[in-house]
């Protein structure tokens, strides 16, 4: 790193792993005059399919397009209800909203940061009409699948994993995504795996693929991307529901088939650096360490302060992080923080006490698999010197 001596490194949150491969892949697709949905983005689907043991593979523009998509297909719409946790990205929920769906809230555990499995099984007992649930894999590691899916089985509902972080997870029984009723992963610029946005929906049962499909592309009833290229090709088409508009670009697919080639190296590469500040932080009674089941995809670094511990919030220790030049991030700023979900359905912090004292605690610090050792050790010694700094002698 090139600094002057005054200067502090800054260490980014997230750099992609791009090489000459994913620039040629680009090159290819513009160069082919196939910049939409075609041949990169059915073969991408095919390779991710394979990947993770899935029956079928559906590529979308963007994750939270995929939790649409599969919420839909499965039949969640007005007057049915949807279990997520608030520990979650914001389209976790809003994708039943927009279908006319409500969302009911479960806490998370109290040790991670997967949904309850007794509130759960509570929430299903006093709310009838629950359609739905949504675990989320938050940082990659696995929510417990099979009980999750046992409650939900109890009441009629159907399990769609948000698999956003779990790229390529796996335990004993198959990878995320093949673990429940369908799954969603997310391509955005800082997951595991990216296309800049893009994602996909993985399914258990082959036989919602074509409605899937449909909705996808605005309701039309079957593919239409060979229409302008081959001669027979007939430019009739029927649309048979009101659909959306969330396929994959071929630009997209192409930096995705390259990326998936690699998951398993960035996979090594993030355990290790896991591995790293795990061992350096597991050292100090001011600093948790983050969960970590079997076969977890460490998509993010999550590291909790204990206030008690502390002088300072997570907030200031996050502050001082960042003047130290440490492209830190939250996940996640829980849902009953936000405005619009407060007013919607005035949300009490005290209903949620393990995603309340999660949302004060975490922070996420630099994490990708290029990052170098240099880079590793400034963030663990930075980490540590804060922390050191604002000890409270008890
Ligand atoms: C990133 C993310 C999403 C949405 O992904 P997009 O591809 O950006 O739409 C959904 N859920 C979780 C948990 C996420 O982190």
């Amino acid at each position: 790193m090139e600094t002057k001596p005054a200067d502090k490194p800054f260490i980014p949150f997230f750099k992609p792993s791009f090489s000459e491969e994913e620039e040629n892949a680009v090159l290819n697709v513009i160069r082919s005059g196939w910049l939409t949905t075609g041949k990169e983005a059915l073969a991408f689907e095919k390779e991710f399919a394979d990947f993770i043991g899935a029956p079928e593979a559906l590529s979308v523009n963007s994750a939270s397009s995929g939790l649409l998509l599969a919420l839909e297909a499965f039949g969640i719409g007005p007057g049915t209800k949807t279990v997520t946790t608030p520990y979650t990205f914001i389209s976790t929920a809003t994708s039943s909203l927009h279908l006319g769906a409500e969302i009911v809230y479960c806490d998370i555990e109290k040790d991670s940061y997967s949904i309850d499995l007794e509130r759960l099984e509570d929430v299903f007992k006093k709310e009838k009409k629950i359609k739905a649930v949504v675990p989320v894999h938050i940082g990659g590691n696995l929510c417990p699948m099979e009980d999750i899916n046992a409650c939900a089985k109890r009441y009629n509902a159907v399990v769609i994993e948000d698999a956003a972080h779990a790229f390529p997870a796996k335990t004993k029984t198959g990878f995320a995504g093949t673990l429940a009723d369908a799954g969603v992963f997310s391509f955005y610029a800082t997951k595991t795996i990216t296309t800049g946005e893009g994602g996909m929906i993985t399914l258990k049962n082959p036989e919602k693929a074509g409605v899937i499909k449909t909705l996808r592309s605005n309701g039309i009833d079957r593919a239409v991307w060979n229409r302008y290229t081959e001669k027979e090709a007939s430019w009739k088409y029927d649309v048979t529901c009101a659909g959306w508009k969330c396929n994959m670009p071929d630009i997209l697919a192409a930096i995705g088939r390259i990326q998936l080639k690699k998951a398993e190296a960035f996979l090594e590469r993030r355990k290790m650096i896991a591995g790293i500040f795990n061992e350096a932080f597991s050292g100090y009674d001011f600093l948790r360490i983050p969960p970590d089941s079997t076969g977890n995809a460490w998509h993010l670094y999550l590291l909790r302060i204990k206030p008690e511990k502390l002088l300072v919030t997570r907030d200031e220790f996050a502050k001082e992080l960042q003047k130290e030049g440490l492209g830190i991030s939250v996940h996640f700023i829980p849902h009953f923080d936000f405005t619009f979900i407060k007013k919607r359905y005035g949300l009490s912090r005290s209903d949620f006490p393990n995603a309340a004292e999660k949302a004060d605690t975490t922070i996420s610090l630099p994490f990708w698999p290029g990052m170098n050792e240099e880079e590793i050790h400034y963030v663990i010694d930075r980490v540590t010197k804060i922390g050191a700094k604002y000890y409270k002698k008890s």
